[in-house]
């Protein structure tokens, strides 16, 4: 398996996200939409680096080139809600949610490896509370370094963001729960590992403009959602009908059992395809505009 390329350090990451906005009202978006980039609008707010946490190799993965990235209108006040990000250049994005299944194995790679990640910590997840998601099979590491392993992801390079503390359905929610899922989601990851998250991705893509509203105040800069999910064997469950990787897509997977096997496929087959893996949060910062 060849070596991801060590890249220089980025520019600052601020992310400042002044989006598009297609303004389209913010239902529902259990399965987001492809090749979207984003509804509501822009924080007004230029706010601290979401970003890996800087190494003496600087952050990993590819950085977007000058004029690479499609730099989008901004309005409105909300954080907008992004599922590709608008390049044309063979790039994808790996993010991973909730945090169930803990394997050390998938640390040593994405730190051997230097590979790109941005992780989506749902509390209950990582505190191993509930019942895991059992679509992976049963769990050899369920909870089994709680925050540690994220401290772990995040000195290998990793951001972690918000994903909720409970996973529930945000639209079957009021405004003010919602708020307390949020806040408190970033208040867990802020006493656990330091960091005020400014990402924030909805339990099954379900938000509405409460969601918004609610994440803005909790210091959220952008909603995340996905073009494709993985699945155990690293499949690529596409929801596109042409079934094919694009620039700037999105890729979700879990924590779930067998993650270091999968991913090394998922990674293998990303590379055979001639796409690159890069930095979400440069990329994210690249797409904003000045106020
Ligand atoms: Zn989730």
């Amino acid at each position: 398996m060849r070596a991801l390329k060590i890249l220089p350090r980025p520019a600052a990451v601020a992310c400042v996200l002044a989006l598009v906005a297609a303004c389209s009202p913010a239902e529902t978006a259990s399965v987001p939409r492809p090749g979207a980039t984003a509804t509501s609008s822009p924080s007004t707010s230029a706010s601290t680096s979401t970003g890996p946490r800087t190494t003496p190799h600087g952050p990993p993965g590819e950085q977007p080139r000058t004029g690479e990235v499609r730099r989008v209108q901004r309005s409105g006040g909300l954080p907008p809600v992004i599922s590709s990000i608008p390049t044309r250049r063979k790039v994808v994005f790996l993010t991973i949610d909730d945090g169930w299944e803990q394997d050390p194995g998938f640390v040593e790679q994405v730190r051997d490896r230097r590979i790109p990640i941005t992780a989506f910590a749902m509390r209950d997840a990582v505190e191993a509370k509930g019942t895991p998601d059992p679509a992976g099979g049963p769990g050899k590491y369920v909870g089994a370094g709680k925050w540690g392993y994220f401290r772990q992801l995040r000195s290998a390079g990793v951001a972690i963001e918000n994903h909720t503390l409970t996973h529930p359905n945000l639209r079957l929610l009021s405004q003010d729960a919602q708020r307390r899922e949020i806040c408190g989601s970033s208040q867990v990851i802020r006493k656990e590992l330091g960091t005020r998250p400014t990402l924030f991705r909805p339990p099954f893509g379900n938000y509405n403009t409460d969601t918004l509203r609610a994440a803005k105040s909790c210091g959220i800069d952008a909603v995340l959602l996905w073009t494709a999910t993985v699945q155990p064997g690293g499949k690529i469950a596409y929801q596109v009908p042409d079934k094919r990787l694009r620039p700037g897509d999105i890729l979700l997977l879990h924590f779930r059992p067998n993650l270091a096997r999968d991913f090394r496929i998922l990674v293998e087959k990303i590379e055979r395809r001639g796409f690159e893996l890069g930095n979400l949060q440069a990329y994210l910062a690249a797409m904003a505009v000045d106020r």
